[in-house]
């Protein structure tokens, strides 16, 4: 084994420097024309998103936090209000619900690591207003039986797919499920701008005019304050790279799961490991890998040994999911999700990975449990 060889987890660097001229080109071009908030190139965006999403409205905002507080209060979630949310989650998910004035109720993931339909189930009491499904890692979850739910009780459903941009379940995308949707293009993200960002989609006229004014304080077409508001827009200039990054993102979603495909070739056989779903294991849903979050037997041995060949591995939220940060005060009894967060871990997962660095991934991997 070659000791000297590094693989970072994500390269941030490079989200630059392999497209360095053209981005230049990019920025260059923006700044020439003095074009910083609410100019064309955020209108442009916006419009490519949803037309790439198959869905009626997107906003482009501050970041993925905020997309989905404005999200939730456009969509009439309010003090006095439950929200199911899995633990498995960022932070930002549960924050939001409570920064809306709800409660965040945590519930448990299920084996393909998203929300557990039946935990959600569980779940509802007569406060409850909207289930939060989480499109993590790159996958949407089980619509259908969350839908259900949703309407047998009469719940809103808000996405936060931050991490699911281009995942689709039954040919439909992430984030156009409920009544409105979330992404965040945080540069590690599948699509990634180069610093804060974060989108609201929606299907819903009312919902997205509430969108428009919650990001813009509050201000309509002709500048006269109709509502409170917030100023949580995306700056024009990041608009403007996502936008042009868009539009080879399919490529790059293409490598994702070649990338995937390769990572279960060489390591699909390994009892000690739990893979995510191959790119073609299931109709129903497209996976996008935003990461490859895998489940293993002594993984702490396992993280520390490729530690040691220069493999660099990372637990999603710093090893804790939202139920076990104490002090904010959240009780869930949920063991299902506390063994998870024994057993996972998640392997480098990007479009500058070469088939050679998987391959030693790999490698490395199957020396560990030899
Ligand atoms: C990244 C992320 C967010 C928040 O996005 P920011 O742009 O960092 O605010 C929310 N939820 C999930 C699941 C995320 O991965």
């Amino acid at each position: 084994m070659d000791a000297t060889r590094t693989i970072p987890f994500f390269n941030y660097p490079a989200l630059f420097q392999t497209q360095e001229k053209e981005l230049l080109a990019v920025i260059t071009d923006v700044c020439r024309r003095g074009a910083y908030i609410l100019q064309k190139d955020l209108r442009d965006f916006e419009a490519n998103l949803a037309s790439f999403l198959n869905v009626k409205h997107a906003f482009g905002v501050a970041n993925g936090t905020d997309a989905l507080i404005i999200a939730l209060r456009a969509a009439g979630v309010e003090p006095g209000d439950e929200v199911i949310v899995p633990s498995h989650t960022y932070i930002a998910s549960a924050a939001s619900i409570h920064f809306a004035g709800a409660k965040p109720v945590l519930v448990e993931c299920a084996p393909d690591h998203m929300i557990d339909p039946k935990s959600a189930a569980r779940a509802v009491t007569k406060r409850t207003k909207a289930i939060m499904p989480v499109q993590l890692n790159g996958r949407t979850a089980e619509m259908d039986a969350l839908q259900a739910i949703a309407d047998r009780h009469g719940l809103l459903i808000v996405e936060d797919a931050a991490q699911g941009l281009g995942s689709k379940f039954r040919d439909r995308c992430a984030g156009t499920f409920g009544v409105a949707g979330t992404f965040s293009f945080y540069p590690a993200k599948v699509l990634g701008c180069f610093g804060d960002g974060g989108a609201v989609v929606t299907n819903d006229d009312a919902i997205a005019r509430k969108v428009a004014l919650l990001r813009d304080h509050g201000r309509d077409k002709d500048g006269r304050v109709v509502k409170w508001g917030l100023n949580s827009r995306l700056d024009n200039l990041q608009a403007a790279i996502l936008d042009f990054k868009l539009k080879t993102y399919p490529r790059e979603i293409a490598r994702r799961r070649e990338i995937a495909a390769r990572y279960e070739a060489g390591l699909g056989d390994l009892a000690q490991l739990a893979l995510p779903p191959t790119p073609d294991a299931d109709p129903a849903h497209f996976d996008v890998y935003q990461n490859y979050e895998i489940e293993a037997d002594r993984r702490d041995g396992l993280r520390e040994h490729l530690e040691q060949r220069g493999v660099r591995t990372i637990i999603q939220w710093g090893g804790t999911p939202v139920h076990q940060f104490k002090e904010l005060g959240l009780k869930a009894s949920l063991p299902y999700t506390d063994r998870f967060f024994t057993r996972c871990m998640m392997l480098p997962m990007n479009t500058t990975l070469s088939d050679d660095d998987i391959d030693y991934i790999c490698a490395a991997i199957r020396d560990f449990y030899r």
